[in-house]
């Protein structure tokens, strides 16, 4: 009678295979098991069988010569059905197995006892069993024996079980270690428990410290270290410790280095969990920037030196442009007024585009000189509303001003915030349709006043949502292929407005429209937050 299949076969199948043990050649470990076995019971059979899906494999075996059978015609089969030693006397009175043709034939088997073997997981993989050739019992004693000499299989098997994941740990180590060493960054990973656990070559080589120094210590002993290396140690301290515990955070800072040698350094943080997604702590990863950030400085130098070199000769030009345009140099003709108002366009665009970039080269040498006064938003809106309408009326636009309540002043720059508000508006009106409707939403609350700037244009996509505060960057549809831009202005409208420490929002969604939301701190929300005292009217915000 064929054995049933355990519940757990999927299971027990792949604790089997995990072991890696499977047509391996004979091993004495497990062949000086069998013999003595074979021995102490005088039997002419002893064997350990592992049970395949369809065949067992006798890993040893003695007085047999034959490497597997059928798991049909399998004595073990039935063995590792239970947890007890499995005993058949006389196997020509058992029904399971008097039809069997190891019973009535060759090996003519009558007496079998079999020990189920476990692998460390408790699945059972096969047995350690004595076969013989005459029916016969075995005592208590015997039954003792037999258990023992199986335990002892079981051991030899998890030795090599833990052989195997001993040698799949050290592998993963090397490959870690590898992946480790091959960067051109520092980098360290560190334990919810502020340990050291792994360092590479790079930390040593960036900080000057022997890995033998580092590795395996807690922070608190490494403070002078620190201290010795970064500018502002306290504070990289400070940022490490609070964020060891934390199981979902990433962050990217710049950081100073003063020791062995002055750097700028990206330092960056993630955290690490292990194969069965256990947090084993943060990696901690220092780049050199040093040169990027180099470059980046002489680029932003270089932008802003130009710039300053073309705006004296174009306001020149500007100027003269606008005397002949109004007729200041006697009547022109209607051609003449045609190509000198083409001109005023043009400078004028160029104008835009020199202020733009002194002050993205302002914005990036990391301030932005904010002339502040108590000043009321409404005027400014309006101004600029007025400024701008003969673009609306040119697209047949509404440009609507809606209030709730009126607004009380702010702290802030008057010229900053109209050049925040004409790009405002000068973007509503260019990325809408002609006939479209604009319309400005001002409200307070006790922390903000907010002015909305809603439009039923084009509209903007998740994707550029993400962009468009960025340097340079235009979305790439029909209508800005046919607008002239350079992308700078809301990068500038973002620092301006931070500046103020407010801050600036878009809501869109393509093709209905955008709204965006700049909101801006009341004087009672800057007095909570710059620490109970007024800044000065006058001020540079970095
Ligand atoms: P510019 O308008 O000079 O291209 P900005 O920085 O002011 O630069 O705007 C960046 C980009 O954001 C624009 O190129 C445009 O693609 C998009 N954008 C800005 N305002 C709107 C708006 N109201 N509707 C749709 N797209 C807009």
């Amino acid at each position: 009678m064929r054995a049933p299949i355990p519940n757990n076969e999927r299971q027990r199948l792949a604790a089997l295979h995990s072991l890696h043990i499977l047509h391996t050649p004979r091993e004495d470990r497990f062949d000086r098991i069998t013999r003595i076995a074979a021995h102490t019971f005088n039997v002419p059979i002893a064997l350990i069988s592992l049970i395949e899906s369809d065949y067992q494999w006798f890993k040893s075996c003695l007085g047999l010569p034959i490497n597997e059978t059928s798991r049909d015609v399998s004595f073990c089969a039935h063995a590792i059905l239970d947890d007890k030693l499995f005993i058949i006397p006389d196997a020509r009175c058992d029904p399971r197995f008097a039809n069997n043709p190891l019973v009535t034939g060759d090996p003519w088997i009558r007496f079998y006892a079999g020990y189920p073997l476990h692998a460390l997981s408790g699945h059972t993989l096969g047995t350690l069993c004595i076969i013989d050739r005459e029916p016969r019992l075995l005592m208590q004693e015997e039954r003792e024996m037999l258990s023992d000499l199986g335990a002892w299989v079981e051991n030899e098997i998890n030795a090599v079980e833990i052989s195997h994941a001993f040698i799949a740990q050290r592998e993963s180590e090397a490959h870690l270690r590898a992946i480790m060493e091959s960067t051109s960054d520092a980098m360290v990973l560190v334990t919810p428990e502020h340990q050291f656990l792994t360092v590479n070559q790079k930390f040593c080589e960036f900080f000057g410290t022997p890995l033998t120094r580092l590795e395996g210590q807690y922070i608190q002993h490494i403070k002078p270290m620190l201290k010795r290396v970064f500018v502002d140690s306290d504070q990289i301290i400070r940022l490490t410790i609070d964020i060891l515990a934390d199981t979902q955070q990433h962050f990217t800072t710049l950081v100073q280095q003063k020791w062995p040698t002055t750097r700028e350094l990206e330092f960056f943080s993630a955290p690490v969990f292990d194969t069965q997604n256990k947090h084993i702590g943060r990696l901690f990863v220092f780049r050199d920037v040093t040169r990027e950030r180099e470059v980046e400085r002489m680029k932003s130098e270089f932008v802003s030196q130009v710039s300053h070199e073309l705006r004296s000769p174009l306001t020149a030009i500007k100027g003269y442009i606008d005397l002949f345009a109004d007729g200041s140099t006697g009547p022109l003709t209607e051609l003449q007024q045609h190509l000198f108002s083409i001109m005023q366009n043009n400078t004028d665009h160029l104008m835009t585009l020199i202020n733009d970039l002194l002050d993205v080269a302002r914005i990036e040498a990391g301030h932005i000189e904010l002339q502040r006064t108590y000043i009321e938003v409404e005027p400014i809106i309006k101004n600029v509303m007025e400024l701008l309408y003969p673009k609306f009326r040119a697209k047949q636009q509404t440009l609507n001003y809606r209030h709730t309540s009126s607004l009380p002043p702010v702290l802030g720059d008057a010229n900053r915030l109209q050049q925040v508000f004409t790009n405002l508006l000068a973007n509503a009106t260019q990325y809408t349709p002609e006939q479209g409707t604009v319309t400005i939403t001002t409200e307070a609350d006790k922390q903000y006043i907010h002015i909305d700037i809603q439009d039923t244009g084009i509209g903007l996509s998740r994707e550029e949502q993400a962009h468009i505060f960025d340097k340079f960057y235009r979305a790439k549809n029909g209508q800005t292929e046919f607008t002239v831009g350079a992308g700078l202005g809301l990068t500038i409208s973002r620092s301006i407005i931070e500046a103020h420490g407010g801050r600036i929002e878009v809501t869109s969604a393509l093709g209905q429209g955008s709204t965006f939301r700049i909101s801006l701190p009341t004087i009672a929300e800057l007095r909570r937050t710059i620490t109970g005292t007024l800044a000065p009217a006058t001020q540079e915000v970095s």
